[in-house]
């Protein structure tokens, strides 16, 4: 029986949230997912939380 809402804390602000219909798993938030990647990363990924306006000049359909 795995139909039980298991709630996990955080690992980067420790705020409890659900594990079911979270993405972000182990983390809240896309948030602190991108903090702990950036922990590790140190900072070589861009953070892509919204999506940059590029040329559209030549974009196909
Ligand atoms: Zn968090």
């Amino acid at each position: 029986m795995d139909s039980i809402k298991k709630n996990i804390r955080c690992p980067q602000c420790r705020t409890l949230t659900e594990w079911q219909e979270n993405p972000f798993r182990p983390f809240c938030s896309e948030r602190c997912r991108l903090i702990d990647l950036g922990s590790w990363a140190s900072g070589d990924y861009a953070i892509v939380g919204a999506s940059v306006p590029q040329d559209d000049e030549n974009t196909e359909i």
